[in-house]
């Protein structure tokens, strides 16, 4: 029995897997702002779902960077509660198995990679545009080796821009596309923005962070998700595809740009594939 979650900024997703290959359906609940109540109600899940059986592995992703040692949230304006907070290691005593942690949208990622729109693809790029904006590159079905973790939404797309709500420095990719920034600045839920003129506009400002991505990470794919990607109108996926070709010049061919497809179960994909490779490690 392994435990799976995704801790997004908004929802949370938890599964358990009986066999480490397929996972059973997820459920759904709110993302507690209360770290202590979020806590509390993965380690119910966990072990409801997993009756008198033993939990042997537990991984889940969590909305932010963590500490390099994954053993918390180091920062995040969607879940201050749970920033420094001892996550890891409540869930080991908790389980009394190995557990592990990675940002949200690094799982998304390395599930579609392996599992979904990026399959047969050796050096993937994931892209997400959801409450924040963030990404991943994976390499080989793995997470590519990094220090600090990924953070594209932080990239700056002009040094004059507005101030990024989460690090007070001008013109983040994330202040422009985000569902929070969307929302903030036309005083609706992204989804119910009906404005062309809004859409493409994001398309545009989203397809520079996509030339930023190519330049600095040389895909072979890039695939594109996130609630607000998922649930924003068709055209505003297929805008930036086109942005993107009219904005990256320096090569003579552009890798192909992808949806997701794993709905918004593509981190517990990932969180199953890591715990996959880590228990292996693990148990060598
Ligand atoms: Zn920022």
């Amino acid at each position: 029995m392994y435990l799976l979650f995704d801790i997004g900024g908004t929802t949370t997703r938890i599964a358990i897997s009986k066999d480490g290959r397929q996972f059973v359906e997820p459920k759904y609940v709110p993302t507690p702002a209360s770290y202590r109540e979020g806590l509390d109600a993965l380690i119910a899940t966990g072990k409801h779902f997993a009756g008198d059986k033993k939990i042997e592995g537990v991984s889940g992703g969590i909305a932010g960077p963590l500490d390099a040692a994954h053993t918390t949230l180091a920062n995040s304006p969607h879940l201050p509660d749970w920033v420094d907070k001892p996550f890891k290691r409540d869930l080991e005593k908790a389980f009394r198995c190995p557990v592990y942690l990675e940002n949200d949208a690094a799982f998304v990622g390395l599930g579609e990679a392996t599992d979904g729109a990026g399959r047969g693809f050796g050096i993937v790029a994931y892209v997400t545009v959801s409450t924040g904006v963030g990404g991943v590159r994976i390499v080989d079905g793995k997470i590519d080796r990094n220090a600090y973790g990924f953070e594209i939404g932080h990239q700056i797309i002009d040094i004059n821009g507005p101030l990024c709500a989460t690090c007070a420095m001008p013109g983040h990719l994330e202040e422009y596309i985000s569902g929070t920034s969307l929302e903030r600045k036309y005083k609706m839920r992204p989804s119910d923005i009906t404005d062309p003129d809004v859409w493409r506009e994001s398309a545009r400002v989203l397809s520079y962070g996509l030339n930023n991505v190519m330049v600095h990470w040389s895909p072979e794919l890039i695939i594109l998700g996130g609630a607000i990607m998922r649930k924003g109108p068709r055209e505003f996926f297929q805008q930036t595809r086109d942005y993107f070709e009219q904005t990256v010049k320096i090569y003579p061919k552009l890798p192909r740009v992808e949806r997701s497809v794993l709905g918004d179960i593509g981190g517990l994909h990932g969180a199953l594939v890591h715990l996959n490779q880590s228990l292996e490690k693990y148990r060598t």
